[in-house]
């Protein structure tokens, strides 16, 4: 007999694809003593009544948000994360949410407060954080770009359908050889007449397998400074694949973007960037939402296992009666109310126009390892159903490995904010580095 392969569907197979197993049990038969995160558990993690510090809209939005996504979201998510396809049915459902161009008022976007849009981002990471990564490339980084740093009848073209998620965008800044570094990027925008010439690779760029309009950032040849153009889907020279093998965010498409001499009429070319400072207002809404991925990633952490250790039962009792259990959990309670206060602080000196750099990285450096805590325990309290992407926790503790890595490192934000503290530059190694002492 020829050596086995597994299917989606739980069966296993011979190399001829015949059958050789079972199919996989249905998990709520497998293990009836605890419900799966498909029926999605009751929010429970508000300890210190922090809704009472939202607007009436705020809340009355987050109430909508959470509820949209329990319904629609939860119970296919196990699915595309496990099969690491974008759930494109849904997104018709996502566009409901009314989050697409969230603070942008007009061309059909919702005008939200920054407080509304963040705590939208976490009811939908809390639920599925790779759906919150697709609205967040989408949203906060390529509609951003176009409303900040694009001219009018780019916004006019651009925005109302993106609004609708009736046009999908995303946003290449990252090169294969420029992460952190990603302002050394080398990609090369040449004039030619009537526009440009790209030419260049992009890589690990969200949703751009299959976007509408692709924001690609690139050098300008002349200049050598950087510039923003609008690509379109499907334009000679441009080639985007699939990154395959992720083991986290899976739903979320992932690319490698090859740009080979793609033409880019003038009209299509981000007239509000003309150089890496240009984007940095778009950065610094975006990286006070990704700091909210990890304060919903780690509420729905919570609230799962807040549920099962009612449900579960061992040596005679449910395993929320275990003291080692319970500390476990208030700890990752602790850790919530402290993250969900930073963010809230962080939206409010946005708002009022006062938070620096330094501000915005510290708190998605703070929260997303904050989270990482709170996912590793709660990984602990699902015994061996805590590696089981039905059971959310394993997936969740997946998610945020990338969100601690994506829109700067923690290592990266850490040095941004040491920067503004000590006023001494330290992300080139000493012996490179120009002091600004
Ligand atoms: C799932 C996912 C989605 C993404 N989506 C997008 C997207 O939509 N668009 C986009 O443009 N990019 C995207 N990125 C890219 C992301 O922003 C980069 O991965 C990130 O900036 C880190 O770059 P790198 O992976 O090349 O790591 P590297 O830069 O190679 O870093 C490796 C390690 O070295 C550390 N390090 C690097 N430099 C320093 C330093 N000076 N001091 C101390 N430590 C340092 C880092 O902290 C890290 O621990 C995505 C990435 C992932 C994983």
């Amino acid at each position: 007999m020829g050596s086995l392969r597994g299917s989606a569907g739980g069966e296993g197979r011979n190399e001829d694809g015949g059958k050789v197993g079972l199919p996989a049990l249905e998990v709520a038969l497998a293990f009836p003593q605890a419900t799966p995160a498909s029926l999605f558990p009751p929010s429970v993690s508000d300890y210190y009544q922090f809704d009472d510090l939202l607007s009436d809209e705020e809340k009355t939005l987050r109430k909508k948000v959470r509820a949209i996504s329990e319904k629609e979201i939860a119970p296919i998510m196990t699915e595309y994360w496990e099969k690491a396809e974008f759930p494109f049915h849904a997104i018709p459902k996502l566009a409901t949410l009314g989050l697409a161009g969230s603070t942008t008022k007009g061309y059909g976007c919702p005008g939200l407060s920054l407080t509304a849009s963040a705590i939208s981002i976490a009811e939908v990471a809390r639920v599925d954080a790779s759906c919150s990564t697709f609205i967040l490339v989408h949203s906060s980084l390529a509609m951003s770009t176009i409303a900040l740093c694009g001219s009018e009848a780019q916004k006019q073209k651009y925005l109302p359908s993106m609004a609708q998620l009736k046009t999908v965008g995303c946003w290449a800044l990252t090169e294969p050889d420029y992460g952190s570094d990603a302002s050394s990027l080398k990609t090369s925008a040449t004039k030619v007449p009537g526009g440009w010439l790209l030419d260049g690779q992009k890589r690990w760029i969200g949703n751009s397998t299959f976007a509408d309009v692709l924001i690609i950032l690139a050098r300008n040849a002349d200049t050598k400074q950087l510039n923003g153009f609008i690509v379109k889907k499907g334009a000679p020279g441009l080639k985007a694949t699939k990154i395959q093998n992720k083991i986290g965010l899976r739903m979320v498409q992932n690319g490698d973007i090859l740009l080979n001499k793609v033409f880019v009429p003038e009209e299509d070319r981000l007239t509000g960037i003309d150089s890496f400072q240009d984007i940095s207002k778009v950065l610094a809404m975006s990286r006070i939402m990704v700091a909210w991925q990890p304060i919903g990633i780690a509420m729905g952490v919570y609230d799962m296992c807040h549920r099962y250790l009612k449900e579960r039962k061992q040596f005679g009792a449910p395993l929320a009666a275990f003291q080692l259990n319970q500390e476990k959990l208030v700890r990752m309670l602790g850790n919530i109310q402290a993250m969900v206060l930073i963010g809230w602080r962080l939206c409010k000196l946005y708002e009022s126009d006062k938070m620096t750099p330094g501000h915005a990285s510290l708190g998605k450096a703070w929260t997303s390892t904050k989270a990482r805590e709170v996912v590793s325990l709660g990984r602990e309290l699902l015994g061996g159903n805590g590696i089981l992407a039905d059971f959310l926790v394993a997936k969740a503790f997946c998610d945020l490995e990338p969100i601690y890595t994506y829109e700067g490192t923690y290592d990266i934000n850490s040095l941004v904010t040491g920067r503004e503290i000590t006023g001494i530059a330290s992300f080139k190694p000493a012996a490179l580095a120009k002091s600004r002492l």
